[in-house]
């Protein structure tokens, strides 16, 4: 038998220790949590603020109590100050001041990461919110409660900026995204992507401040305006979404760091240190599409890696397989979905990749109802792999993506994507599949 402790018990940490307790029942496990709630899923903040779910309740899948049946000792509102790497010991605070003082085998660390707030004049006015807790989305929706809060400026065009972009909107406010790009969602795909979703945002009421820098941000006591190196914004509440940083504090001086700060792993999950596992956002990620670490911050990467980190914990050697960065976003019911790199990324990064682009309607043109879809595939025109997708519709077309994320990881050619068996049915597709006409169209 092992004693086990997991810091940090949200997605990743909830993936670890269910893992541990479900097939692992000989040993002892202990978890910490500096928050008072656990598994909050972030990915519904924007949903809830805006008004597409009628409450948090089911923004949560597990609790202390749950996993505590399952036979875990979890400490919540309990953070870990310090650990002894040496000695394998881990020290907490309680709540109430009282101090714990608890022994390892092995260490699970799930510490994930925080938001990044840039350091300029007026970040600390009233309303200026951050996102990531439950608690962020609790205290922005009271504070919609008040209506003169009427202008907010989201900082930050990535998935999260976009989102709540939306959410404000759909709470009837007048919404300005600010980045210091020239696009929004620049991270997962290239221009011929992202400007589809910048004539939605607009299409749909939302002001595009784009290649503007935040200088400071004005307000007596209360937010009012942000100053951009271009111009100033009326604001009654600012969104800070430009990033997030892991959160490795516990590690400095002892484990290997990420160029961001991220704690170094394998692909077993295992740190520098012996006995001790990182996973979730406060930890790099074996990326498939450099063949390289990475720190590429999501749910889905946290939970997988707390599921091999516990089986690595627990002594069941199991390896990650790595990770293409597979993404989606659904705005106002656009939906567009990335996995591995752009062309621009890929360009960038030194490789002779070039692009396989087509846009169709989903179904035959009999059918009355149809949607546009618009794919690009990335591939490495000397040896042909398949690098990164992008798609785009109206129409529910993400299970796609997934096909797109094996081929990556497994690394296939274009030319094996051309006349692959692909179904096709009128209610779903063509009988030339715009995955088989993009392929198809691969010099
Ligand atoms: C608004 C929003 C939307 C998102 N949407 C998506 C999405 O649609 N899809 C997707 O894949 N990802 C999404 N994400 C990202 C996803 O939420 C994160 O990747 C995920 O939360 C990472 O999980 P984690 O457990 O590694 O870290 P975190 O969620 O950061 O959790 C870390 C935990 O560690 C605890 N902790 C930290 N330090 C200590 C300490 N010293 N002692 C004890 N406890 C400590 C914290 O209290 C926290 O509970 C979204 C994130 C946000 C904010």
């Amino acid at each position: 038998m092992s004693k086990i402790i997991v810091i940090g018990a949200n997605h990743a940490g909830t993936a670890a220790l269910n893992t541990i307790l479900d097939n692992y029942k000989e040993h002892e496990v202990t978890a910490f949590d500096a928050n008072s709630n656990i598994s909050f899923l972030g990915c519904g903040m924007a949903l809830w603020i805006g008004r597409q779910i009628s409450g948090p309740e089911g923004l949560f899948y597990s609790t202390k109590e749950k996993l505590e049946e399952k036979g875990a000792k979890i400490y919540m509102e309990t953070p870990v100050d310090y650990i002894d790497y040496e000695k394998k010991y881990v020290y907490a605070t309680g709540k109430d001041g009282t101090k714990y003082q608890e022994p390892f085998d092995k260490l699970i660390l799930a510490t994930g990461s925080v938001p990044i707030v840039p350091n300029i004049e007026g970040k600390d006015l009233e309303n200026v919110q951050l996102v990531k807790l439950y608690q962020n989305a609790q205290e922005v929706i009271e504070k919609l409660k008040d209506e003169s809060i009427r202008d907010v400026v989201v900082v930050g065009a990535g998935y999260i900026g976009v989102e709540l972009a939306e959410a404000f909107k759909r709470c009837g406010k007048s919404v300005t995204v600010i980045d210091c790009v020239d696009t929004c969602l620049a991270g997962y795909y290239d221009t011929e992507f992202t400007e589809g979703m910048k004539k939605h945002l607009e299409k749909n009421g939302v002001t595009l401040a784009f290649n503007e820098m935040v200088q400071k941000l004005e307000g007596n006591k209360k937010v009012e305006r942000v100053v951009t190196d271009k111009g100033s914004y009326k604001a009654d509440m600012v969104i800070m979404a430009i990033g997030f940083k892991p959160n490795t504090k516990l590690g400095e001086g002892n484990i290997n760091l990420f160029r961001n700060g991220a704690f170094i792993v394998n692909k077993h999950q295992e740190t520098s240190v012996p006995d001790v596992y990182a996973i979730g956002d406060c930890a790099t990620v074996y990326d498939n599409t450099i063949d390289d670490y990475n720190y590429i911050a999501l749910a889905s990467n946290a939970v997988r890696s707390g599921i091999v980190a516990a089986h690595n914990a627990a002594g069941i050697s199991i390896e990650s397989a790595g990770v293409q960065g597979s993404n989606g976003i659904s705005i106002w019911g656009y939906n567009m979905l990335s996995t591995g790199l752009t062309l621009a990324k890929a360009r960038k990064s030194g490789i002779n990749a070039v692009a396989a682009d087509f846009e169709d309607l989903q179904k035959p043109a009999f059918m009355e109802k149809n949607n546009s879809v618009k794919i690009r595939i990335v591939y490495d025109a000397d040896t042909r792999i398949v690098l990164g997708a992008q798609m785009a519709s109206d129409y529910d077309i993400s299970m796609g993506l997934h096909m797109f994320s094996l081929a990556i990881q497994e690394k296939v050619t274009i030319d094996k994507l051309k006349l692959l068996d692909l179904f096709f049915l009128p209610h779903f597709n063509q009988p030339y599949n715009y995955i088989t006409m993009a392929a198809l169209s691969a010099v």
